[in-house]
């Protein structure tokens, strides 16, 4: 058992820490947010994911985690100290890491014994090293504390699944007792440990996520010229996936990659590369492919009604994902400000991120438009002259086609998501439209 303490309770930091505490080490979790910290107290999670709240329980109340805003405590005697705070991206497209550096300098400041601080935020490559540095310099205390690297690849929405097990966990050292020490700590998880340098693991997080960001660009822009050439996508998906060396998985076309990780991973990759006198030209495509992609129904949608003006507009799924609350890069945050524009009366549907989404966009008159948030799809599409499907959510999955035909004054559905058989929308009456699939006749 270990004293660990994780810096940052966002969606990596606050699931790594319940989870080192559900394996039985001794975690104490910090933030600078006392409203998160209050919440995360009193038994509820600032964020949404499944199973998170239920072991957060268990391992408060066995005593193995605690919240707090005061870092000092928290840092003085860890045996680790995790950092999981955001590196949001800056307009440059570089990675803002002033958020790590602080927590840095807020370490060289606590420590008053030997420890290691493992980096499990998303850095660009060579950070770790500042990051000791800058401890170095700030150090109070005469102990030895290292510096490795720990990216984290879960997903939202499977997170706490996805930590407890992990596929692999990578490891970034430059020392025996730093790699020895982290291999201890993940010991009770059981699962593969790749054990390589610090620079390395820093850029196995970069070059893993653009990967996967470029598969989905790749497929969204295959899926464009299938509408034209008259292929269907979803068939072209289907039939590649049977080949082992591409896989089932990310070869869903749809209106682009969102969330906290892609799009700032691409962006800070392609800038790492700049500044090294290099273009990284095939992670340039996928941001580009994905800029294009995100408006590609409303410019679909637009050519169709010539304005969204006084239309009644359901919008379904607003998240940039099912099963999370977050709404990083989603495709609602670049279609409704546009429909909004147009003056459209939005009428928007999601689970669980309505209450993110109406921060943003207050209910009410919305510039020219206005939005009103629904707790059910029914009332969405009562009398819609359109509607958007954004986040592929299982209650929207379920929607007939039927029930747009019957429920919508104009049965005029854009999938963004690819969730409904083309036919089947046919043979009900809507006209549909999707992403590199036959369009609707
Ligand atoms: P987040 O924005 O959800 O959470 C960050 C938290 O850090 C916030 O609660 C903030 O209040 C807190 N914080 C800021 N400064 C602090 C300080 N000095 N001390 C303590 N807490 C502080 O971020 P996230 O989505 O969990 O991402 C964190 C990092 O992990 C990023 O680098 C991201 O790229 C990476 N990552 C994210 C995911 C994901 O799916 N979200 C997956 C893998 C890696």
């Amino acid at each position: 058992m270990y004293k660990i303490a994780v810096a940052g309770t966002g969606y990596v930091g606050l699931v790594a820490g319940v989870c080192f505490a559900e394996v039985g080490h001794q975690v104490t979790c910090v933030d600078i947010d006392e409203k998160k910290v209050e919440l995360m107290r009193s038994g509820v999670s600032p964020i949404y994911e499944t199973g998170l709240e239920e072991l957060m329980a268990n391992n408060y109340s066995a005593g193995r985690i605690e919240y707090t805003t005061d870092f000092k405590s928290a840092y003085k005697d860890a045996d680790a100290i995790f950092i999981g705070v955001g590196t949001p991206e800056q307009p440059d497209g570089s990675a803002n890491l002033s958020y790590i550096a602080t927590v840095a300098r807020q370490i060289a400041e606590s420590v008053e014994k030997d420890c290691l601080v493992v980096v499990k935020s998303t850095v660009p490559v060579g950070t770790n090293d500042k990051v000791e540095q800058i401890i170095q310099d700030f150090l109070v205390k005469d102990v030895k504390v290292e510096v490795a690297s720990n990216p984290e690849f879960l997903a939202q929405g499977s997170a706490v699944h996805d930590t407890l097990h992990a596929e692999r966990i990578i490891i970034g050292t430059e020392s025996k007792w730093a790699e020895e020490l982290l291999t201890k700590i993940y010991e009770p998880f059981h699962l593969p440990i790749v054990s390589v340098n610090r620079r390395s693991a820093e850029m196995i997080k970069y070059a893993s996520n653009d990967f996967l960001a470029l598969k989905i660009s790749y497929m969204n822009d295959i899926a464009n010229l299938c509408e034209l050439v008259g292929a269907d996508i979803q068939d072209v998906a289907m039939g590649m996936s049977f080949d082992e060396r591409i896989g089932s998985k990310f070869l869903n076309a749809g209106i682009g990659f969102g969330g906290s990780c892609f799009p700032k991973d691409t962006k800070a990759l392609e800038y790492i590369a700049k500044q090294n006198g290099y273009e990284l030209k095939t992670v340039k495509a996928a941001i580009d492919v994905n800029k294009e992609q995100k408006t590609m129904l409303y410019k679909k949608a637009s050519k169709r009604l010539i304005t969204f003006n006084g239309l009644k507009v359901a919008v379904l799924g607003l998240t940039f994902k099912p099963g999370t609350d977050d709404l990083r890069e989603a495709a609602s945050l670049e279609n409704v400000p546009l429909l909004l524009e147009q003056g459209a009366d939005i009428y928007a549907y999601d689970p669980v991120g309505a209450e993110n989404f109406a921060k943003v966009y207050p209910e009410g008159k919305n510039g020219r438009g206005s939005i009103t948030y629904v707790a059910n799809i029914e009332h969405a599409l009562e009398g819609a002259n359109v509607c958007f499907v954004f986040t592929e959510w299982g209650e929207v999955k379920a929607i007939t086609p039927e029930t747009y035909k019957k429920l919508m004054r104009t049965p005029l559905v854009y999938d963004g998501r690819n969730i409904y058989g083309v036919e089947d929308m046919q043979e009900a009456g809507v006209e549909y439209h999707s992403i590199g699939r036959k369009p609707a006749t």
